[in-house]
């Protein structure tokens, strides 16, 4: 079966007071279900204390937001990959549309993170999904294929199967608009269907495929019920105890 996850991504946001004592909330909030992650992706500053806060809770992950593709050296202001897991980090979000806009992460870049992130231990968050003027133009699930082609299709299957992939169309993120489920469906059983070409049906049935873009309370059941919707990354819904805690529950009614 596959692992089924409700992610935070923190983003820039949280001073360090504050996002320790949103982690206590949800260590007290959220309740451990079969087969079913919560994870936190936190900001750099909270990583440490994020791991040894929720080292006794099973059902708690930590994610870093990004990690450098280097092993190590001269890169002011980077954090490498073996540096996070030195700190029990296991999880990290790669790829997010706002690193490809703002930072200029191409492809290929982030294929190299992704390579380093494996190598290191670390389970990459991979992230992928369309602008709207790709959505509107008809041609999302190309574009969608064509970036992990570019990226992570490059693993071996062994490798592949270490990966979660987060589908969050641009045009969803931090916008209020939600994909609609069967929108949402669609474009994660066309990301089934590619893994399934490149690698083979069981790898695709095994691959966890989050869906990432507005998920709010109101919506994550709907989303989360969906065959080939594994859960969620969620940014804005994740930065207050009320709003997160009820989509990690959203698996009890999906
Ligand atoms: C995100 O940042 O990954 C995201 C999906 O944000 P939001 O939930 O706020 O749309």
């Amino acid at each position: 079966m596959r692992l089924r996850i409700a992610a935070g991504n923190w983003k820039m946001n949280k001073d360090f007071n504050s996002g320790i004592e949103l982690i206590k909330a949800l260590k007290e909030g959220t309740t451990a279900q079969d087969g079913v992650h919560v994870i936190l992706g936190t900001p750099f500053i909270h990583l440490k204390d994020a791991v040894a806060m929720t080292a006794d809770v099973g059902h708690i992950d930590i994610a870093a937001q990004n990690c450098h593709q280097e092993e190590k050296g001269a890169y002011t202001g980077e954090t490498s990959a073996s540096m996070l897991h030195s700190i029990g980090i296991r999880y990290v979000i790669l790829g997010h549309s706002e690193r490809r806009q703002y930072f200029r992460e191409s492809n290929e870049l982030l294929g190299q993170k992704v390579r380093r992130a494996l190598d290191t231990g670390l389970t990459p968050i991979f992230c992928c999904g369309e602008s709207l003027n790709i959505r509107n133009e008809g041609w999302h699930a190309r574009f969608v294929k064509n970036q992990l082609e570019r990226s992570i299709f490059e693993l071996s299957e062994a490798d592949f199967k270490k990966v979660i992939i987060a589908y969050e169309p641009i045009w969803a993120i931090g916008t209020g608009v939600t994909a609609s489920p069967e929108q949402a469906q669609e474009m994660h059983l066309e990301i089934r269907n590619a893994i399934a070409e490149k690698y083979n049906q069981s790898v695709a049935d095994e691959t966890t495929i989050l869906y990432g873009g507005s998920v709010k309370p109101a919506n994550a059941v709907d989303l989360f019920s969906q065959p080939d919707v594994d859960g969620g990354l969620v940014g804005g819904a994740s930065l207050k105890a009320e709003t997160f805690i009820p989509i990690t529950n959203a698996f009890k009614q999906a």
